[in-house]
């Protein structure tokens, strides 16, 4: 059940050095109890840590990983890449290819710009909407993670879901009162919101399927309305499809719900496991964006060309083998199988999946917001989790995450996983 020797060791020494021993705070096994393994390799869906143990991966680097680890295309991609150097601070073809991919799969983006992270792509977009509108207001939703840029640290989902921080010190709260929160799926709450303050509102910022309070789908039309409304009140809409783009569908979230936004912020899935992210949208908007025009953004590894040959190649393979439909399938049939199982031990148990992203919350459902969400049984989960583990089922450790599928699970993979899900459920009640 405890992480090995060698990842024993590891973690004394990374606490000695490293901050919690871990350089993101969701690494570590905080809410879950137990340790942290350390990683040595990854293949397909599977990842081996570093005193030998397998573990059927559903965290794929957190969302990154769509065609699983150490996919052998995106790695000669890399390879080739590499070989010519890592970076040179002029402009490479390779931005220029993955610019003109993103362009044509994700239906609102005219125009992008790539960044290192996700928190960059949300940081940015912000400015560029309160460049565009003259104002300062952001409205964001609770339980929704935007990054760890100062405005977004407000009633955040994820590592602070998980750690239960309303904020973070060292947020100024001149920049705090400037975020305006709302529960998720609630249209009342957004009217009242935007008829007190919406001429002040910049930007109206949203996961359009939330995946840092667990996994939340939009009610039908809400996204739509989310539309409709900003643009009445004169805001940008902007959709964080950092962990939904080419995760729910090829053109993201906004594709599969049909809905147009301003902006959009992307990560994860674009660089295939390097440091990408990436804000694209209206010509109209991007277009401010410096050297073009006067709003400041710049990076000095932006548009990477390592990283962007991965991106591309990662891409590439999911356009050509558009394995959205079976993805879903099988994470349908993984979300079905825990809650079949759970309730067949007496434990209430819901969730769903979308593309290749699922959640099972440990209590009834519908989980519609954030406060739904907190009726999870966190300490069932967290035996859970450690049994899961323990049987070489790695699952997100925090019960406010959602978790990923990747084109490298197979159904024997899922067989599998079933399985020891069941055994830990009955471990982590105590019927066996
Ligand atoms: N937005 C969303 C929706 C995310 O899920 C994340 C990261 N989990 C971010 C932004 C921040 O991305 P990064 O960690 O790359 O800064």
């Amino acid at each position: 059940m405890n992480s090995g020797t060698k990842s024993k060791q590891l973690y004394e020494r990374a606490r000695a050095k490293i901050p919690g021993g871990v350089n993101s705070p969701v690494r570590a096994f905080g809410s879950v109890g137990g340790q942290p393994f350390f990683t040595a390799s990854g293949e397909g869906a599977r990842l081996r840590d570093v005193d030998g143990a397998e573990y059927i991966d559903y965290v794929l680097s957190w969302g990154p990983l769509i065609l699983g680890h150490a996919h052998p295309l995106v790695n000669e991609a890399i390879e080739r890449s590499v070989r010519k150097g890592t970076h040179y601070g002029t402009p490479t073809p390779e931005e220029v290819e993955l610019a003109e991919r993103v362009v044509a799969l994700v239906p609102s983006i005219e125009m992008v710009r790539f960044v290192n992270s996700g928190t960059e792509a949300t940081m940015s977009a912000v400015r560029l909407a309160r460049a565009a509108t003259g104002r300062d207001l952001i409205l964001k939703f609770e339980g929704c993670y935007h990054g760890h840029g100062d405005s977004f640290l407000a009633k955040a989902g994820s590592g602070l879901a998980t750690l239960g921080l309303p904020t973070s010190p060292g947020v100024p709260k001149e920049i705090s009162g400037l975020t305006l929160t709302v529960p998720f799926n609630d249209r009342a709450a957004v009217e009242e919101t935007l008829a007190q303050r919406g001429d002040q509102i910049a930007a109206v910022i949203v996961e359009p399927v939330v995946g840092n309070s667990g996994l939340i789908v939009p009610d039908p039309g809400y996204l739509q309305f989310l539309r409709e409304e900003s643009r009445r009140v004169g805001a940008l809409l902007i959709f964080d499809e950092v962990m939904t783009g080419f995760r729910v569908a090829l053109g993201g979230a906004q594709e599969r719900y049909e809905v147009d936004p301003d902006l959009t912020a992307l990560g994860k899935v674009i660089g295939a496991g390097f440091p990408v992210g990436a804000y694209g949208g209206k010509r109209e908007y991007m277009s401010r964006v410096a050297p073009q025009g006067d709003v400041y953004q710049a990076g000095t590894l932006s548009g990477n060309p390592v990283a962007m040959a991965a991106g591309l190649a990662q891409l590439e393979v999911l356009e050509r083998e558009d394995p959205y439909a079976l993805l879903e399938q099988r994470a349908i049939r993984l979300v079905e199988g825990v809650i079949e199982r759970a309730r067949g031990r007496g434990i209430a148990a819901s969730g769903t999946a979308v593309g290749s992203m699922w959640g099972v919350y440990f209590c009834e459902g519908p989980v519609r917001n954030f406060q739904d969400a907190l009726r999870v049984d966190r300490d069932l989960f967290a035996a859970y989790h450690r049994y899961c583990l323990a049987g070489g089922v790695f699952f997100a450790p925090s019960p406010f995450e959602a978790g990923f599928l990747s084109t490298a699970h197979s159904d024997a993979d899922i067989d599998e996983t079933l399985r020891v899900v069941d055994e830990s459920l009955a471990e982590a009640t105590g019927q066996r």
